[in-house]
């Protein structure tokens, strides 16, 4: 049986959070409030985690010596990758030396390398997936252009969140395009992944939990990424009865291949009653933010259920729901959310503030979260939300 003894004290159940952004801070507010001591991990200081945890540690996920010190010290009963850039073959370590990860180490040491659940997605499982090839080298990078054909997406096996990744859509775009992937990669120069262009009517992401009471499945996720950045979803996406039997299937497999217990954010692509399977994060997933509106349990608090053992006999969905990420430019340690009465005028409507402690560049800084009787509805209403927002960048 699950038992959670008082935090700080001997008794304690505790979790070590691998990752301390938006998603991670949401899932240790959700792991708080059954009672478990939350440490939570990243690269840089003040994370928006690291905000609301226990304790924190400032490190690099990437080094295998830090990240076995980190969990050696703190011996945690839950190790929880929320951020797929972690060494994660010391993670297999340790999980044979006994550790619980989750949902599983096999699944965070795949996912972290889009070549891993590629290859386990087609080869092992069979499943529907564009035509690909991988490369290393530049004449690698030309043959396998041309078995695939063009127009194809490059993207480096290790990346996230379109970095690295461009589109070929003629000759002429080849050099660029590997130029792009090799200074995009998470680990710098490398491999490289040449997908078939899916030309899809829709993408969608399958939030999918295994828990102790079996596979459930969350109403879809219809999504928009810009420049594979996600910046909009909404749910519930409209679907056929076939396509949607056929993406609860492929997650059913992928999620079952990779097992343990936790959210899975199955990515899928739809045209007609065609679905092709793209990848699959083994944690909460960015689009799915919508659900902390559109749920009695967000993608987070089913995260934590899951993994810490318990029953998640039903998703309540209240209905159509649309968010929108509030993504800032800049180059400050300062930055100011205005207008926020205008913002929340509207019934349906609520937000969150990321707290995250500077910008470089662009970064997603909040969400938008909206409800309604369509989906269309919702989008438009997170959309006059938006724009009543003001959001006013300070020098450093
Ligand atoms: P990923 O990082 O693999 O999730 O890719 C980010 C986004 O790029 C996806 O959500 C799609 O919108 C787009 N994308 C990725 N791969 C393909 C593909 N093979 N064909 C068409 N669009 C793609």
């Amino acid at each position: 049986m699950t038992k959670i003894g008082s935090v700080l004290t001997p008794v304690r159940r505790k979790a070590l959070l691998l990752g301390s952004g938006e998603l991670g801070k949401e899932v240790a507010i959700e792991l708080m409030r059954f009672g478990v001591e939350v440490v939570a991990c990243d690269k840089y200081a003040n994370a928006p985690a690291m905000q609301v945890a226990h304790r924190c540690h400032v490190l690099n996920m990437l080094d295998p010596v830090a990240l076995r010190k980190v969990i050696e010290d703190e011996r945690p009963d839950h190790i929880i990758p929320e951020v797929e850039a972690i060494a994660t073959p010391t993670l297999v370590e340790l999980e044979k030396e006994g550790y619980n990860v989750t949902p599983t180490a096999k699944a965070a040491w795949l996912t972290m390398n889009r070549e891993g659940i590629r290859r386990l997605a087609a080869e092992t499982l069979g499943l529907p997936t564009s035509p690909y090839r991988f490369a290393s080298n530049i004449e690698e990078f030309h043959d396998a252009i041309k078995a695939v054909g063009i127009p194809c997406v490059v993207k480096p096996i290790m990346s996230s969140s379109g970095h690295g990744q461009s589109t070929i859509k003629s000759e002429e775009d080849i050099e660029r395009s590997w130029q792009i992937a090799q200074e995009g990669g998470r680990a710098g120069a490398g491999r490289v992944i040449v997908e078939g262009f899916v030309d899809f009517d829709y993408e969608i992401t399958l939030l999918t939990v295994r828990s102790c009471s079996g596979t459930t499945f969350c109403e879809p996720v219809g999504h928009i990424q810009v420049n594979g950045d996600y910046r909009y979803s909404w749910q519930p996406q409209p679907m056929t009865s076939t396509a949607l039997d056929r993406a609860r299937e492929i997650a059913r497999k992928v999620t079952d291949a990779l097992g343990g217990y936790g959210i899975f954010g199955v990515e899928l692509f739809i045209k007609g009653d065609e679905v092709i399977f793209s990848e699959v994060s083994p944690r909460p997933h960015d689009t799915g933010m919508v659900t902390m509106i559109s749920q009695d349990k967000s993608e987070f608090a089913l995260h934590a259920r899951a993994l810490l053992g318990l029953p998640v006999p039903e998703i309540r969905f209240f209905g159509p729901s649309a968010s929108l990420a509030v993504v800032v430019e800049g180059d400050t340690d300062k930055i100011e959310f205005d207008c926020l009465e205008k913002v929340l005028s509207e019934p349906g409507t609520d937000m969150r503030i990321f707290g995250k402690p500077e910008i470089k560049g662009h970064r997603r800084m909040g969400v938008i979260l909206a409800t309604a009787d369509t989906v269309d509805e919702a989008r438009a209403k997170a959309e006059r939300a938006y724009e009543n927002l003001k959001v006013t960048v300070l020098d450093r």
